[in-house]
């Protein structure tokens, strides 16, 4: 199964059990060594809580690991995804907002809940709180999506998400975001590398325009991931071009989140030398 091709490669967007994904950190170290690949960043929704077991998990395969998360973050009326690696481990300003965007995760999963729980019924309470009483770290759509899943009202989470978890659902409840400059500022200062994830998004009805990527790589935007497979290829020749004028870094990633979606590990990939080249800038580069 290893992949000669990916041996020098790395999957820089993955998600595991501390957020959305369905698989361990441990899980997601096992995969990457058996396709082959060099090594991978892990990437949850606004936590970095799974650092400590995926570093560990990498070591104990030989692996690579680059540390990272995921923001879900607003500009200009746009909802805009971005990548940070290699943030410090005890900046506080930036530990502060990660614990306030999950704590609005919770908030909002408990209002969601309480509109969902009127048209299907379930014990929406083990939802929240697993066997041993604690919280899921960072809660969001997916975990949601799940429960309607096992309690048997649809057959996947994708479904799930077309028919009633849309942002305009009527059981849809916004929770807090950053705004896309404030997010890189606060990465930056916590010495981390801001990428802009899956610029170019099937879900999106047009990309991310270039003044306002111009505007994000003046704020100290650090790469953009072009290599992704959700990204639609007919837009990716003009954010090629938009790249090369900043300087920007182009990586590329599955956005893995094991059986939550069907990006397969190893499906977008970035090469070991520009991983070495965010790993010279930031504060916690492995
Ligand atoms: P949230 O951050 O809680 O609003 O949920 C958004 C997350 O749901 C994204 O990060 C994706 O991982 C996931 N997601 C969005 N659309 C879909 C879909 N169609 N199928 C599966 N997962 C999805
Ligand atoms: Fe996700
Ligand atoms: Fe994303
Ligand atoms: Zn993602």
């Amino acid at each position: 199964m290893a992949n000669e091709s990916l041996s020098t490669r790395f999957d820089l967007h993955t998600h595991s059990t501390f957020s959305d994904g369905t698989t361990s950190p441990e899980q997601i170290a096992e995969l990457a060594k058996n396709i082959g690949l060099k090594g991978f960043a892990l990437t949850d929704h606004d936590t970095i809580d799974g650092w400590v077991t995926a570093r560990y998990a990498a070591k104990v395969k030989g692996l690579d690991f680059l540390p990272g998360m995921e923001l879900t973050t607003e500009e200009a009326g746009r909802s805009i995804h971005l990548l940070a690696y290699g943030t410090s481990e005890s900046d506080e300003r930036l530990l502060e907002e990660l614990f306030l965007l999950r704590n609005s995760r919770l908030n909002r999963a408990k209002e969601m809940i309480s509109r969902l729980n009127e048209d299907f019924p379930l014990d929406w309470d083990l939802v929240l709180e697993p066997e041993d009483g604690v919280y899921i770290k960072s809660v969001g759509r997916p975990h949601l999506a799940d429960a309607l899943v096992n309690a048997g009202y649809f057959s996947t989470r994708s479904e799930v998400f077309e028919k009633i978890l849309t942002t305009t659902s009527r059981y849809y409840v916004p929770t807090k975001h950053l705004g896309t400059i404030e997010a890189i500022n606060v990465v930056r200062n916590a010495g981390g590398f801001p990428v802009l994830a899956h610029p170019a998004a099937f879900r999106m009805r047009k990309p991310i325009d270039h003044s306002l990527i111009a505007e994000l790589v003046s704020s100290g935007l650090g790469g953009i991931e072009l290599d992704h497979p959700e990204n639609r290829p007919e837009w990716i020749p003009n954010l090629v071009t938009t790249a090369t004028k900043h300087g920007l870094l182009v990586t590329g990633a599955s956005d893995f989140h094991g059986a939550g979606k069907p990006n397969k590990l190893g499906e977008g990939s970035t090469a070991a030398a520009d991983v070495a080249l965010i790993r010279s800038q930031v504060a916690t580069p492995n």
